[in-house]
């Protein structure tokens, strides 16, 4: 820090992003990135004369792709806001829910960059520890009187509690937020409840085209939740940087989101791909949690998780490892082609072979 910033931001660790590595051609499964490109609908949306149009400003009202994830989601647009990236969107919840010594809440492991934006906006954070078998106690929430946030499905365990326990912590919390990130929740049929935004002023749904739509590049993500919810993110957005989604992804966005075939295709894909990982790591006596999302969160007791990082990193593969306390004996392991996890598979043979 320069001798200028202000001292209040001295404890700030910022959130450490999984490596973009480029020194050579790995298979990548360490950001949790979708294998799969985008939706050709994309690449035609911007080859239209969209590049003509980049010498004005974005729409800052972001009515293009708003109306496509409310017809999507079969809601109206004033309850959604749309941010670059859904971090941008937790970033503004933080700050309007928790901002200058607001009220947090949310699992001791799970989504690291919780307690960062905490940090930033001055929000107290309660961390909320998992059971041993790192799923989440519905009783830890209900009726917790402060705003909560929850990874469902949680990362990176991969664990998903159900939508009816969700409904449980929103409906006990009426006088809170309750933020439900659902990053992942396109590879966990069921589990999302975004059905609920119209019963409860309370809830929030935040979403992300970086995974399961095959553009974290792009940087969209949105939220779902009631217009007064909705309307207290656009109060800060304006307040701040009224064209934070810019006009290439918008357009982009909405065109991938428009596309349902090539989406459903890419999901049972990415899921089933999911379920062959976790059988061959559980063949091979690995302890694999029932990731409902697309990495798998897994251990092995003949190498050391942090060892195993190495060696792959060594061979051209990129997982990630966590050296923090309870979780530092996994790895995660991002869902690849199956092409890729196949390889991947025989690898760590050959790595826990040459350690025998
Ligand atoms: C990836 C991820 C996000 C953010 O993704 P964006 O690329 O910013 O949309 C948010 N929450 C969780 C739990 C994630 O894993």
């Amino acid at each position: 820090m320069s001798r200028f910033m202000r001292k209040e931001y001295d404890s700030i660790v910022p959130y450490t992003p999984g490596e973009q590595l480029n020194d050579k051609k790995y298979i990548k499964l360490n950001t949790n990135e979708s294998p799969f490109p985008a939706s050709p609908k994309v690449l035609e949306t911007i080859n239209q004369n969209l590049i003509t149009s980049l010498n004005l400003y974005s729409d800052p009202k972001l009515k293009k792709i708003k109306e496509a994830i409310a017809e999507f989601y079969n809601v109206k647009p004033d309850m959604i806001f749309v941010g670059n990236g859904s971090d941008d969107v937790i970033a503004f919840a933080f700050m309007a829910f928790g901002g200058l010594g607001g009220e947090f809440c949310c699992p001791d492991i799970t989504y690291s960059f919780y307690p960062v934006f905490a940090d930033l906006f001055k929000a107290n954070l309660e961390k909320i520890p998992l059971k041993d078998d790192f799923s989440i106690d519905v009783n830890d929430y209900v009726n917790k009187g402060k705003n909560i946030i929850i990874a469902n499905p949680n990362a990176p365990t991969g664990l998903a509690l159900t939508h009816d326990e969700i409904e449980l912590i929103v409906k006990t919390n009426p006088d809170n937020v309750v933020i439900i990130d659902e990053a992942y929740v396109d590879f966990a049929p069921g589990v999302s409840v975004v059905d609920l935004v119209d019963k409860y002023e309370n809830l929030m749904v935040t979403q992300t085209f970086s995974k399961s739509r095959s553009l974290a590049g792009l940087r969209v993500g949105f939220s779902v939740a009631s217009k007064t919810l909705t309307d207290d993110l656009e109060k800060l957005k304006y307040s701040f940087n009224p064209y934070n989604v810019n006009t290439l992804s918008v357009e982009a966005a909405a065109a991938a989101i428009l596309d349902r075939k090539y989406y459903e295709n890419t999901i049972s894909q990415t899921i089933e791909i999911r379920e062959f990982t976790k059988n061959e790591l559980i063949k091979r006596g690995f302890t694999v949690t029932d990731s409902k999302t697309n990495f798998v969160f897994a251990k092995s007791d003949k190498i050391p998780s942090s060892v195993l990082y190495e060696e792959l990193r060594n061979k051209g593969i990129l997982i990630r490892y966590f050296n923090s306390p309870r979780i530092d004996k996994y790895f995660r392991m991002s869902m690849g082609t199956l092409e890729q996890m196949k390889t991947v598979v025989n690898v760590i043979d050959e790595i826990i072979k040459e350690r025998e």
